[in-house]
């Protein structure tokens, strides 16, 4: 393939839009490199925007307390100081080493990315929730895995389904907009946080343990849910207007497992320049596995200024490792 038939030609290819590959979007900027940043998901901030968007995340440092999409949010306006290339909708496929060194990654969309080299953050990978085992039918109307907006379910009788912090986090939030939230969960313990089972007892939320949802009924809509007490059988109808699974999801590294990294089990294996054992292609984020290995926000950002760094000097040995401090004024972003 010959450079003018890529769809993007830039210095560094972001494998991920969460946490880590946002805040190393805008550090490669700062490293004055150019930069494109794929996602399979359409919104960026990776599991914050996607999974806890409402939650408070309070072990940021500096931060006392934000909410999941606004530091998502925040994290993506940062990244855009330098005009990165975002590929939103899009998942990194296959990849090709050219004779050079460099690289081309292909998507499943048919986009193709040369790159001088690669920085992966990728997180958990590509995540689907788990779906219900009933109702597949009603997905889009009425039946959601994820809920980025609570206010869509303002006044509405929503059914929460699962027991762990998801499901809990989702009914408590849910309860301050909805008409009316109940939970339903096969086990009588529930997994998530006490303090969160804890408050949800104490909250105008019903709970029904140990039920599982067996059944969807509506017209172009769900109208009722039927649970099925897991040990005696018997069988309930409740009047639901929106049914929110939150069972867990499947995360996987799909594509990135042929690339021919060293993994271990479902992460990439690098070294302390977050390195993997691939030339030029590096990894930051909850996906890197080295011994100690802590997987935090904070823990992902810094290894993402570390990854970009040793990328710079691995683009171009002449390059500095150590880039100065933003504080600098002749590296503020013009
Ligand atoms: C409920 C919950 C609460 C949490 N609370 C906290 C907290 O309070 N504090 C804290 O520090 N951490 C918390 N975490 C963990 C934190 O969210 C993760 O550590 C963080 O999101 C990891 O960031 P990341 O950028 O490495 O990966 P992710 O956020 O997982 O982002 C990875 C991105 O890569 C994309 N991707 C994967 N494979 C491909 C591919 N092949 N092509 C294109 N795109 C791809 C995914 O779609 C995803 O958007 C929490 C996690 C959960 C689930």
């Amino acid at each position: 393939m010959s450079e003018s038939t890529y769809s993007h030609d830039v210095d560094l290819l972001i494998v991920g839009a969460g946490p880590a590959g946002l805040y190393a979007a805008y550090y490669a900027g700062f490293r004055a490199l150019s930069v494109a940043v794929v996602d399979s998901l359409t919104e960026p901030g990776g599991q914050l925007a996607a999974l806890y968007p409402e939650k408070a995340i309070y072990d940021v440092g500096g931060i006392p307390s934000i909410l999941g999409r606004e530091l998502a949010a925040d994290l993506f306006r940062q990244a855009g100081t330098y005009n990165p290339t975002f590929l939103l909708g899009h998942s990194a496929n296959e990849l090709s080493v050219l004779d050079d060194g460099s690289m081309s990654v292909t998507t499943d969309t048919g986009r193709s990315i040369h790159a001088k080299a690669i920085l992966i953050t990728a997180g958990i990978g590509i995540f689907t929730p788990r779906r219900l085992p009933v109702g597949h039918e009603y997905e889009a109307i009425g039946v959601r895995y994820f809920v980025p907006d609570p206010g869509a379910l303002r006044d509405k009788r929503v059914l929460v389904v699962g027991g762990g912090d998801s499901a809990v986090d989702y009914a408590l939030m849910l309860e301050e907009v909805a008409a009316s939230v109940t939970v339903v969960h096969r086990r009588n313990d529930f997994r998530a946080h006490e303090a969160s089972v804890e408050k949800m007892r104490g909250s105008t939320v019903q709970i029904r343990t140990p039920y599982q949802v067996s059944g969807i009924e509506g017209n172009g809509r769900v109208e009722l849910v039927q649970i099925t007490d897991h040990d005696t059988g018997v069988v309930e109808r409740l009047a639901v207007d929106e049914v929110v699974a939150a069972l867990g999801f499947i995360a996987e590294l799909g594509p990135l497992t042929t690339w021919g990294m060293e993994l271990s089990q479902r992460h990439i294996v690098v070294d302390t320049t977050m390195a993997t054992t691939m030339p030029r292609i590096f990894a930051a984020g909850d996906i890197t596995e080295y011994p100690g290995k802590v997987r935090l926000i904070s823990v992902g950002l810094g290894e993402a200024a570390t990854a970009v760094n040793n990328a710079a000097v691995a683009i171009d040995p002449s390059r500095k490792l150590f880039p100065g401090h933003s504080s600098d004024p002749a590296k503020q972003p013009t």
